[in-house]
């Protein structure tokens, strides 16, 4: 034993838990490269003209443990009491084995989107459970697998109803018994479409031949629960669409959409088993008819079969997406609520219909009593029937009313000057109602009364619903708990090897930053507490937001937008705000590279914006001169431009200033797509580089995991002029209208952001730059000879991602990019970001967290597969059977006969794939053809699983 004491700090999360690599690998590969330190890296590759004068600095990086100290601080400031005030958000028990076995477990919460079929089944079979559950709720014919929340549902609902009407009209119908936040999103959504809204009671202001479409809620805001099927029909006769928001628990007791004659219906999952949050995440849900599939937002999941014609899972209708179909998309929905929807339906899948209908009527029986109660009192009751909501009308008593209430522990909603709601739910006590009495004047028992119904007659539900085995089990948590692990054990996510997707930064979600989202002071919270309850979720918002103004050189922030796309939604309508203010309406032209992300020009479209393309040039660049002459040319009418920098080429193209110039020339402002600042933070900042509104994909850069789909979180940063412009909340006021339910989108999540701020420090939050940049280079290095490497700088550089080509393998060998993909599965890798920016190629984004060993694991798969191609080029195994053609292989290529001309060995155990911890796909290759043309999208009855398993 020596005296020296070590200057190693085990606690240093910056350098030794975020970041991947150790300091003597980092040597290592900075010596492949060719330069002397990890700063000649950076000075080689990120242009001098673009670097911020000032380092990123707030202060001493926390440690772990101070961290949670701090979060725990900050968690206290927030006060949880029962919250009885509904609209759209409702108390649950989360099962414990789900908040275990999901929501804190990274095989279900560091998955991707399930683009990879053979890798994804298990999140597939949860999400097509979820869709089966949602179309026997709703008796809709086909549901999808998560829209963003109920509001923005509603929006995109009443966008698909304009597309699908064969009337002419413009004119939208919204039931002003809709949560006010559901009429303010849509109100925002329909003005730059041009579509007008008219708010009123469906039962006695709506004229069905004057408009395309009209939406209910069911059961209204405030309590009622009316049957629609003669106003539906009345628009269905005027060739308008009808459609319902609906509670998905009180459509357990109730007569169903379908039944009324609904074509769509959105709603909130939130109560099937996922926390409020103060506002999110949850995943809402669109059902409609089968006629509509085809025009209807978001992803589906479907059937199909794979090469063995076994059952697979896999995204169905893909083509109707917005990465396909740009300005035309169906909306620009991208990453959705797939960890949310995951534990709605498994919240569906432990407590069957049976349990599901037990706390629905628990529920009612609940408010039937309050009812009882008030009424004893000599308050009215309004309705006089109602699931679990309903309104009371106090006079001048309010603010006493709803203070004692508070002092006894339960918040009320607040209507107007002279009512209170109240909307009772699972976790609701007796006491709870015992404590609304007190309120109201009453010293009641909550079994002084008899248990009652208040369903309105005619309206009981009758069908069936959730049929399927699944729902079925034996309700044993051992059987529970085993399900969900096969499940996940069917998955490839970050917690079994690096998910190297170009442009979506799969990095680290570190478990101290997770650890906060499921303590009660952050989950338990309504969105429309009073303020002084929310004050730990101010400072956090407050202290973040300044954070990441700081980070991107901005003055401003909004916390609405819950997704990268919704984001830039967002973003372009403080652009278009800021031009009507100043009297420029006529300003809606918006420059779009060609080789943006699809969100991008759909987002530009929902906006009001009409789309111009620019060129890129040969070197993947945009081209400067056809930018030029696009914006001179619309440059009476120019709006806006949106560019992604570092390119989604993976480049730092030295032009961005000029760029940016060019579009303030000519009157248009800068809107710059952020989900590439892994590669900026620290070293160049937005702001600086010309633009004036960006947004953040906190799912990317800030360690949001990504859920197999979302959760996500997009806020967007702005410049002075644009702060008036950003969206506003009924609940929490401001000039702009809402893009979210709620009025800081999912802020449940935000902890994962800022206690990774906290604990990398600006100094830690540069170097996962610097880091994730050396990473990007090392592979493109060690791939260059196998691979032409598309994009790099002048000096032979690139970002934080690197394009490689892999047509060359399609000319000399007929291996596609999905060849290469699928025996990366093999090799126990999810394959990169496949054909986009370029058709053909792979992108490729290590991040700053995967260490070398991980790096050079996917290289020498990638190398080993450059090889197997070689064999085939020289003729030594068969074009179409050969490894890379029948790739993913699986347990059943190991046993019976075996006629190919290559082992076992080589097709099951390729370099790359572990011996004991071999990842084995669940299926072999999905058939998507098949599954397009015979579309299953919800849960094959019993007996067609009998059949596969013949
Ligand atoms: C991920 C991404 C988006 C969209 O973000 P979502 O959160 O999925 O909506 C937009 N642009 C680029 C370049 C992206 O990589």
């Amino acid at each position: 034993m020596g005296t020296e004491f070590t200057d190693y700090d085990p606690y240093d999360f910056a350098n030794r838990r975020h970041i991947g690599p150790s300091p003597a690998e980092m040597d290592d590969m900075l010596a492949l490269l060719g330069v002397d330190s990890l700063d000649a890296l950076i000075d080689q590759t990120v242009p001098a003209s673009i670097r911020q004068a000032e380092p990123l600095d707030w202060g001493t990086p926390m440690t772990e443990r101070q961290a949670l100290d701090a979060l725990r601080e900050t968690a206290d400031l927030n006060v949880k009491l029962v919250s009885l005030i509904g609209q759209g958000y409702y108390g649950t028990i989360t099962p414990p084995v789900i908040q275990r076995n999901i929501l804190e477990n990274p095989a279900w919460y560091t998955a991707y989107t399930p683009y990879q079929p053979e890798i994804s089944q298990g999140r597939l079979e949860a999400l097509l459970n979820f869709q089966t559950m949602i179309c026997d709720l709703t008796g809709l014919d086909i549901a999808s697998s998560s829209l963003l929340d109920e509001a923005t549902a509603a929006a995109e609902a009443m966008a698909m109803a304009h597309r699908v009407s064969k009337s002419k009209r413009d004119v939208f119908f919204v039931d002003a018994d809709c949560h006010p936040q559901t009429i303010g999103v849509i109100r925002t959504r329909a003005e730059p479409l041009g579509l007008s809204v008219v708010v009123g009671d469906p039962m006695t202001d709506l004229v069905a031949s004057d408009v395309f479409g009209a939406i209910v809620q069911y059961p209204g805001t405030y309590g009622h629960v009316h049957d629609f099927t003669a106003t539906f029909s009345a628009l269905h006769a005027e060739n308008a669409l009808a459609i319902v928001a609906a509670d998905p628990l009180a459509l357990a007791l109730l007569k169903t959409p379908g039944d009324m004659g609904a074509d769509i219906a959105v709603g909130s999952m939130q109560r099937f088993g996922v926390p409020m949050g103060y506002g999110g995440p949850h995943a809402a849900y669109m059902a409609v008819k089968d006629a509509h599939k085809r025009a209807m937002p978001g992803r589906i999941v479907g059937v199909s079969v794979d090469s063995r014609g076994n059952r697979a899972y896999r995204l169905a209708l893909q083509t109707r997406e917005q990465h396909i179909r740009r300005e035309k998309a169906t909306s620009n929905i991208c990453t959705a609520q797939v960890l949310l929807a995951v534990m709605a339906s498994m919240y569906g899948v432990f407590h069957g219909p049976t349990g599901i209908k037990a706390i629905a009527q628990r529920v009612h029986q609940r408010a039937a009593l309050l009812a009882t109660g008030l009424e004893k009192l000599g308050y009215t009751i309004e309705p006089d029937a109602f699931f679990d909501t309903m309104t009371v009308e106090v006079g001048r008593l309010q603010r006493v009313i709803l203070d004692v209430a508070v002092a006894g522990g339960v918040n009320l909603r607040k209507i107007g000057d002279d009512r209170i709601g109240i909307s009772i739910d699972e976790r609701t006590r007796p006491g709870n109602l015992e404590a609304v009495w007190r309120a109201f004047g009453g010293d009641f028992a909550a079994d002084d009364f008899e248990m009652g119904y208040r369903l309105p007659d005619g309206m009981l539900r009758t069908s069936d619903y959730m049929t399927h085995p699944v729902f079925h089990m034996n309700r044993a948590e051992s059987e529970m708990t085993r399900y969900m692990r096969r499940l996940s054990d069917r998955d490839l996510a970050l917690d079994r090897s690096m998910i190297p997707l170009g442009s979506c930064t799969m990095k680290l979600n570190a478990t101290a930053e997770m650890l906060p989202i499921t303590w009660p002071e952050f989950a338990e919270l309504h969105p429309f507490v009073p303020q002084d309850q929310a004050l730990g979720y101010k400072a956090l918002i407050d202290d973040l937001s300044a954070k990441l103004c700081v980070i991107t050189g901005f003055d401003a922030v909004s916390m609405q937008p819950n997704s990268g796309a919704q984001g830039e939604y967002a973003g372009l309508l403080t652009i278009r705000a800021y031009h009507h203010g100043r009297g420029d309406t006529h300003r809606d032209i918006c420059l779009i590279p060609t080789s943006a992300h699809g969100t991008n020009p759909a987002s530009a479209q929902m906006a009001g914006m009409k789309v111009v393309p620019v060129r890129s040039a040969e070197n993947g660049d945009i081209d400067v001169e056809d930018f030029r002459a696009k914006a001179e040319k619309h440059a009476d009418n120019l709006a806006a431009c949106m560019i992604t920098y570092p390119s989604t080429h993976g480049v730092f193209e030295a032009s961005v200033a000029e760029l940016c110039d060019i579009v303030h020339a000519h009157g248009g402002q800068v809107y710059l797509d952020g989900a590439n600042m892994n590669a900026l933070v620290g070293l160049a900042r937005p702001g600086d580089i010309g633009a004036d509104v960006c947004h953040l994909n906190l799912h990317k850069t800030f360690c949001i995991p990504h859920g197999g789909g979302g959760p996500g979180m997009g806020p967007i940063a702005v410049k002075s002029h644009l702060a008036p412009h950003l969206p506003g909340h009924p609940q929490t006021g401001g000039e702009a209208g809402p893009v979210s339910a709620a009025p800081f989108g999912s802020p449940s999540i935000l902890p994962i952001s800022w206690s990774y701020c906290l604990m990398m420090g600006g100094a830690g939050l540069t170097q996962a730059t610097k880091v994730a940049i050396l990473n990007a280079n090392y592979i493109a290095r060690r791939l260059q000879d196998a691979y032409p490497v598309l994009y790099k700088a002048k000096n032979g550089r690139v970002a934080h991602e690197c394009i490689i080509d892999t047509r060359i393998l399609q000319d000399s060998a007929g291996v596609t990019v999905d060849d290469v993909a699928k025996r990366l599965v093999d090799c126990g890798f999810h394959a990169p970001t496949m054909s986009w920016p370029v058709s053909g190629t792979l992108m490729i984004e290590p991040t700053e967290s995967e260490p070398k060993a991980e790096l050079d694991r996917f290289c020498d798969a990638m190398l080993a597969i450059r090889e197997e191609a070689r064999a085939i080029e020289e003729g030594r195994i068969d074009r179409d059977n050969n490894p890379l053609k029948n790739a993913p292989h699986t347990v059943e290529d190991l046993v019976g006969d075996w006629d190919r001309p290559y082992s076992r060995e080589q097709a099951c155990f390729p370099p790359g794939a572990f011996r004991v911890d071999k990842y084995w796909a669940p299926v072999n290759r999905v058939d998507n053809v098949y599954g397009d043309r015979n579309l299953v999208c919800s849960c094959p009855p019993m007996e067609a699983y009998q059949e596969a398993a013949e």
